[in-house]
């Protein structure tokens, strides 16, 4: 299928292109940004691109816009460009997006594949009710993806509040996010609607759907963000009070959580390890990024602590969205240009 990455130049669209090298079913054939970088090689621009795109022209939106010819978008625009250009996409094609414009719409998804899949089949509702042929697919915010991946197995044990502190690395901020003199030897305890966006994004992906929407978990989240002078990672220690349960049943969930393995998404990693003590540094690349590691586990009454770690550019954005493209693929969701169906064997 033929695919584009819009904001390509930026933080996250990089790890976009570069996890899209050599991807056996998404051949990358556009790659979009601003009119700065329009008109320019790739590999000009990001000098550290791979090979395969280096020498691939830069798409001003505008131009895109008029004519996107893909089966499929990845969208890595700031929030207030998207929007609008992601609703006029997906009247034809399916948009998958690291922006938070459309994510608390009742008929959009936010989307971690190995959390809650089944929220996939709102894209109907929402083709239903929008006349589109294509749909939006978001995945959440950097720090929620890290954290909801590390609550799923502890839903058998009757989630009853979650409290998280997090120290997120400099690069969730985008590129030319943060001013260096800011954060190096510093922590600054303060991410702009970093804690909302924790506190509602997790209720909506663990909640349930009904009546053509998704109800929220029952549960408390509460957060404080922090960003931290780590370059990639974000690490956060989460309090859950759990209804039952003891540490070995715990520990143990976290070791054998593997929800998606049977299905052979070509991205797909285990999403979770369990680690005495996890860092950013020494774990954010395990599973390509994909994979979020967990450690330090006790228990104080009914709420058990642990600390979680994980990438915030590939598990926390372009990697959990490219596995959402895979799962819609595989689910059949998405069809072909030309009116050629994907092949599924998972049926919806
Ligand atoms: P970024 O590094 O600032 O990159 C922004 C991208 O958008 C660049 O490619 C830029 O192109 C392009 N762009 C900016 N203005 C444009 C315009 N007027 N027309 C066309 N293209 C334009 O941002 P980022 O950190 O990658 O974040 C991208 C999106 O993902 C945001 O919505 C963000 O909230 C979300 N997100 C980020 C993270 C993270 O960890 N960083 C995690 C989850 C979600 P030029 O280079 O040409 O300016």
């Amino acid at each position: 299928m033929k695919v584009a990455v819009l904001g390509a130049t930026g933080m996250v669209g990089r790890t976009f292109v570069r996890l899209l090298e050599g991807h056996p079913w998404f051949r990358v054939e556009k790659l979009v940004a601003s009119e700065r970088s329009a008109g320019r090689p790739y590999g000009e621009v990001v000098e550290d691109s791979p090979d395969e795109f280096r020498g691939l022209e830069i798409v001003s939106l505008g131009e895109f816009l008029e004519d996107p010819g893909v089966d499929l978008v990845f969208n890595a625009l700031p929030a207030s460009l998207s929007r609008e250009v992601e609703e006029k996409l997906a009247e034809e094609i399916p948009v998958f997006t690291n922006a938070r414009a459309h994510r608390y719409d009742e008929d959009v998804p936010i989307l971690v594949p190995e959390v809650n899949p089944d929220h996939l089949g709102l894209v109907e509702v929402q083709r239903e009710r929008r006349g589109w042929e294509g749909f939006i697919v978001t995945n959440p915010n950097c720090s929620t993806a890290v954290l909801t991946v590390s609550l799923a197995p502890l839903r058998e044990f009757g989630i009853r509040r979650v409290h998280v502190a997090t120290m997120q690395a400099v690069s969730g901020a985008g590129f030319s996010g943060l001013p260096a003199l800011a954060v190096h030897d510093n922590v600054i305890p303060f991410i702009s609607g970093e804690e909302w966006k924790i506190e509602n994004e997790s209720r909506k992906i663990l909640g349930r759907i009904k009546g053509g929407k998704i109800e929220p978990a029952p549960f408390e989240v509460s957060a404080i963000a922090t960003r931290v002078p780590v370059l990639h990672g974000h690490t956060e220690a989460v309090f859950v009070e759990l209804a039952r349960g003891s540490v070995e049943d715990v520990r143990e969930a976290f070791e054998s959580f593997d929800p998606l393995g049977r299905l052979g998404l070509p991205s797909y990693e285990k999403p979770l390890i369990y680690t005495e003590v996890p860092q950013p540094r020494l774990h954010r690349d395990r599973g390509r990024g994909l994979t979020v590691a967990v450690g330090r586990l006790e228990k104080s009454g009914r709420v058990f602590k642990y600390v979680v770690t994980g990438h915030n550019l590939v598990r926390g954005a372009a990697g959990g969205s490219l596995l959402n493209a895979e799962l819609a693929v595989k689910l059949g969701y998405i069809m072909r240009k030309k009116g050629k169906a994907q092949p599924s064997s998972a049926g919806k």
